[in-house]
């Protein structure tokens, strides 16, 4: 098995990222055993996923993932907590009424402290806005990040899913306050694009991001997992969406099956499975950071991390794989 640090990293926002990252959104909560849990953080860590993504509702239910990793911290990886990169967002329903959820400073303070109690940490690495809230001026918003990077509770801040024209925004305000921005996580796969799309300026929030000198971390590469072979042939008990997850049934349609059957035979010609050529799909863009693989088993995550030593996609395989990257 490869050392550590054999994962390459790419470098932005003022940090050193590992190329996949390992996000704890589904698989992390009730429903999966804590030695599942605990199997698959530590196998990540050893083969050098050293960033581990959490929010604040990640799980589910919410708060149960960020316990999950505090009981890691605490005993298997006791002493280890500087070699890895420990990130949390607030911006989703966490807990009720009008403070548990969107971008008030109230909510986003509590969400942090909260955040640090469950994981037993003094700082993360970064704390998210987890995404835009058109009802709390920006300044607000990112006035809690800036406070939480001030005080030392996060030792940088990100925003996640804000559009280009957003994000333009939101980074003129980070510097009306003094406030480095580090990263953007948005989702952005061969099933969603969206980040490829021009906002009123004309620049795609990848042309943002970069101009900026941003981090971009891909949520969600592999579609939750539309983007394997599991659904070709029916929705399987044990998948995402047969769970009730939040990968919808209905997504599955005939025409994106169509795509991805077809992904499939472009994939095996060039020697790699579907989500290897998905990953290397969304890792092709220099101004992608990192892809946040959401892997439910050390099966599925080894086999993500093949694709990062694997040749990249060839000029004949890109242009076969562009009819079927679609929004
Ligand atoms: P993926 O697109 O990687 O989907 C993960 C799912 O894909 C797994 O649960 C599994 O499905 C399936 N899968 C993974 N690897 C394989 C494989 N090799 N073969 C077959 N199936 C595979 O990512 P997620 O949607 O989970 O998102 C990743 C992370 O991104 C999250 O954990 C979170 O950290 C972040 N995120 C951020 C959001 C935001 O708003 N900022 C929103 C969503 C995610 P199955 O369980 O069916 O086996």
């Amino acid at each position: 098995m490869p050392a550590a640090l054999d994962l390459p990293h790419r470098r932005a926002g003022g940090l050193s990222w590992p190329v996949v990252s390992l996000g704890l959104w589904q698989n992390f909560g009730a429903a999966t055993a804590f030695d599942q849990q605990r199997r698959l953080v530590l196998h990540a860590v050893d083969r050098g996923v050293v960033h581990l993504d959490l929010a604040n509702n990640y799980g589910p239910p919410p708060f149960a993932a960020e316990e999950s990793v505090g009981r890691l911290l605490a005993r298997d990886l006791r002493g280890r907590r500087d070699e890895l990169l420990i990130t949390t967002k607030a911006g989703y329903r966490a807990w009720p009424g009008p403070y548990g959820e969107h971008g008030s400073a109230k909510y986003l303070r509590a969400s942090l402290d909260e955040s640090l109690r469950r994981l037993g940490l003094d700082a993360v690495d970064v704390f998210y806005s987890h995404r835009f809230d058109p009802s709390t001026p920006l300044a607000e918003t990112l006035g809690a990040l800036e406070r939480a990077v001030r005080s030392g509770k996060a030792r940088y801040a990100g925003i996640s899913s804000y559009s280009a024209d957003r994000t333009v925004e939101a980074l003129h305000v980070a510097r009306e306050l003094g406030l480095p921005l580090t990263v953007h996580q948005p989702a952005y796969s061969l099933l969603n694009r969206w980040v490829e799309q021009p906002g009123t300026d004309g620049r795609s929030l990848l042309d943002v991001a970069h101009d900026a000198g941003l981090a971009v971390v891909a949520f969600s590469p592999l579609a939750q997992g539309m983007l394997s072979t599991r659904y070709l042939h029916g929705v399987p008990a044990d998948s995402r969406a047969g769970r009730g997850g939040p990968l919808r049934p209905e997504w599955l349609t005939d025409e994106a099956l169509g795509h991805v059957r077809a992904l499939d035979a472009i994939a095996r010609q060039g020697g790699r499975t579907l989500p290897q050529l998905a990953l290397a799909w969304v890792l092709r863009d220099a101004r992608i950071t990192s892809v946040l693989v959401g892997a439910r088993t050390v099966e599925q995550l080894d086999e993500n991390l093949a694709a990062v030593s694997q040749p990249p996609l060839s000029e004949q395989e890109l242009a076969a794989i562009e009819p079927h990257a679609v929004d």
